[in-house]
Order: structure tokens, then C-alpha cells, then sequence
């Protein structure tokens, strides 16, 4: 059996973020990060919102990026103090992020990280409060996805959490909030959701009905990123909705090896963190290459530039003019080639790279990959990535 989940309701549009007035409840929490949605005026829009819809509302501010598992807890206890029945979260992935798993605590005092963490394990949440989420980047798609990542970190470890019960029940998608992105982070969260939908396309779990979403954002990415760089309005909108409709495809079919390569390498390295975006974007064409040894998996990518009408009649020409359109769009996006062009040091990432290979292997996204692949294949495909060098392997 295969499970296809969504939000109930997902509003779009601009100015969209109004549809709070309609929320039906008597207490609202909105859960917001380091105080952008604050300075640009979208807080107070929302608590009067909320207000307008009837109901008593709470703030808990100041969710840092890459959310911890302190303020998890603390958030739980705001809410197990408030009793709210709606929990808002607003901003990029990680408040929303943080409120998800701020739910499962808040219904659940007594469970744990160790718990959660066991895929499609959790409770049973909406005992007490439904969950709305509103983005204001254009790339994770937490809002209408079953994922949360926290971390821990006085362990260093992360917590990837993944369940249909944490898949918001309403989005609010509003291309306001979009607007004033810096270009760096509209390239990569871009790419991101390139990613997103590709990688869901190929995945070992795709199916009929996420298929359509996945070609669909394809389509919409490359007809709109590069224009929403160029801080196009129009674009910018169009963007806003494509990386939601990717997140809707891999949120039920998962993703592939691209995603478990840039977990591992995103703060590997002492040069600096490599944004997760930009760690996709330079690794996808590779992966491709890789993946495309995989008979089912090129008929796949083939059906993805066939369908962008992209040149080339033999799958491999198909697969290669796909591979080209990345690149171009790289290029225009201001995004390296290689992890060396990047700026990873050469002595580090030979030290490094064994062990990131195997962690790589062990990821969560692995599994779902169309191609199998083991630590020794992982490392020589990181190579490539930071050499440039042909995957022929
Ligand atoms: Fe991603």
C-alpha cells in the first residue's frame, strides 16, 4: 500500500497570507524565526489576522536556523502553557520546522527525539491544535511537506524527522512574502527545488501521482529562476509555487542520493558551510550520469528533457541536453562546478572524504535512490564533484 499526503488546504496568491481571518479556533501560537517577517511588516499583519479571525493569540519569536532541540522544548512548553488549537508557523524552513516538532511535544510531553525519529512513527497528532505553515523562502517546502530536520547540539547530531502526521493542514502561499529575497539565497533555493522535483521524479517511490507535480515544477523552474534572479515579479511568484508543488511530489516519493551527498558535505568542511542548495546544484548533473546507468532511471531522465522539450531523440542525447541545462543554469546562477571551485580545500577533502562517503551511504535519502551505490562508488562520484571529471562508473 502507498500513501499519498497534502495539506487540506493550500491558499496561494499574492497577498494570500489574509486567509488567516478564515481560521476557525479560539487560541492561535504563531512560531516565527530571527525577526525578517517582523522588519518587513508580515507579524503584525498576521497576529491582526489572527485577531480579525476571532481568536486569542501568542508569539514565540527568535527560532534560530537549524533549529535545536532546546528550542523545541521550550516552544512545547509555551504551548503546553498556552493551549493553543492552532499553531502558525511563518518564515523559512526551520520556525516551521521547529513548530513541527514543537507539536508532537506539546501533545506528547513524554515521547522522545529517539522516538521520533523512527520514520512514519509517530502519534497521532491534532488531539489538541491543527498546524498552518507559511513559507517566506522558495525551496524547502516545509509547508506542505512530512518533514522536520532539528538538532542537536551539544551532540552534533541531527534529527531527521519524518512523518504524514507533521504534513501541515493548511499552507498559506503567499508570494509577498518572496519578494525581497536576496538573489544568492532565490539561486539556490531554486536549484533546491530543481532537485526536489527531479530527484522525486526518478525515485524508487514515485508513482502517478507524483509524478505530475514533479514535471510540472521542472517545468516551472526552468521556465521561471533565472527571471526571478533577474527579481523578476511575475517569476518570483511562479518560483514561490513551483517549489511548492516539487515539495509536494517528494514529500510522498522521497528523493535520491543528490540530497545525501549535500547532507554530508553541507558542514563538513572548515572552509565553510556549503548552502544546502548550492551543495544540490553542483552535485545533481554528476548524479544524474550516475544514476542514468540505471536502465529504468534514464528512460526516466529522458522522459523529464523529452517533456521540457529539450534536444536530442536517444535517450542518452536526451539525458545529456538535461545535464547541459543544469549547467547552463549553474552558470547563470553564479553557481560553482565543482566543490573545488567552491573553495573546499584539496588536503581536506582527501582527509575527509572516506568518512563522508560512508555517511553519505547511510543517509535517509539513499534508500529511495534508483541506483544502488556503496562507500567506495560514493567517494570516486564525490571526486568527480571535485575535480569535474566524467562519471563513467
Ligand atoms: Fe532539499
Amino acid at each position: 500500500m502507498s500513501r499519498f499526503t497534502l495539506p487540506r488546504d493550500v491558499y496561494h496568491g499574492m497577498g494570500c497570507l489574509e486567509e488567516l481571518k478564515n481560521l476557525k479556533g479560539k487560541k492561535a501560537i504563531l512560531v516565527v524565526g530571527g525577526g525578517s517577517m517582523r522588519r518587513q511588516g508580515f507579524l503584525d499583519k498576521a497576529v491582526d489576522y489572527l485577531k480579525d479571525a476571532g481568536m486569542e493569540v501568542e508569539l514565540f519569536e527568535g527560532v534560530e536556523p537549524d533549529p535545536s532541540v532546546e528550542t523545541v522544548m521550550k516552544g512545547a512548553e509555551a504551548m503546553r502553557k498556552f493551549q493553543p488549537d492552532w499553531i502558525v508557523a511563518m518564515g523559512g524552513g526551520s520556525p516551521i520546522d521547529a513548530a513541527k516538532a514543537m507539536w508532537a511535544f506539546y501533545e506528547y510531553p513524554d515521547t522522545t527525539f529517539e522516538a521520533l525519529c523512527i520514520p512514519f512513527n509517530f502519534p497521532e497528532l491534532r488531539q489538541k491544535a491543527k498546524f498552518c505553515a507559511i513559507p517566506s523562502t522558495s525551496g524547502t517546502a516545509t509547508e506542505v511537506t512530512a518533514f522536520s530536520v532539528i538538532t542537536n547540539y551539544e551532540t552534533g547530531v541531527k534529527y531527521p524527522l519524518a512523518d504524514f502526521n507533521i504534513t501541515p493542514d493548511v499552507a498559506i502561499v503567499d508570494p509577498e512574502l518572496v519578494m525581497g529575497l536576496p538573489i544568492k539565497q532565490v539561486a539556490y533555493t531554486g536549484m533546491d527545488a530543481l532537485t526536489h522535483a527531479i530527484e522525486a521524479y526518478v525515485s524508487t517511490l514515485n508513482c502517478p501521482f507524483t509524478d505530475p507535480l514533479a514535471l510540472q515544477a521542472i517545468e516551472m523552474v526552468l521556465d521561471y529562476l533565472p527571471a526571478s534572479y533577474k527579481c523578476d515579479k511575475v517569476a518570483r511568484e511562479q518560483m514561490h509555487y513551483a517549489q511548492c508543488l516539487a515539495g509536494m511530489a517528494f514529500s510522498n516519493a522521497l528523493l535520491g542520493i543528490v540530497h545525501s551527498m549535500a547532507h554530508k558535505t553541507g558542514a563538513a568542511f572548515s572552509t565553510g558551510h556549503i548552502p544546502h542548495g548550492c551543495a544540490n546544484a553542483i552535485y545533481l548533473p554528476y548524479v544524474i550520469k550516475y544514476n542514468a546507468k540505471d536502465p529504468i532511471a534514464a528512460k526516466r531522465y529522458a522522459e523529464i528533457a523529452r517533456r521540457m522539450g529539450l534536444a536530442g531523440i536517444s535517450e542518452k542525447a536526451l539525458i545529456n541536453s538535461l545535464c547541459e541545462k543544469i549547467d547552463e543554469f549553474n552558470v547563470k546562477l553564479n553557481i560553482p562546478k565543482t566543490l573545488k571551485e567552491f573553495g573546499i580545500n584539496e588536503d581536506e577533502f582527501k582527509e575527509k572524504i572516506d568518512k563522508i562517503a560512508e555517511l553519505a551511504v547511510g543517509d535517509a535519502c539513499t534508500g529511495s535512490n534508483p541506483r544502488t551505490i556503496d562507500p567506495e562508488t560514493m567517494k570516486k562520484l564525490f571526486e568527480c564533484t571535485y575535480y569535474g571529471t566524467e562519471v563513467d562508473f
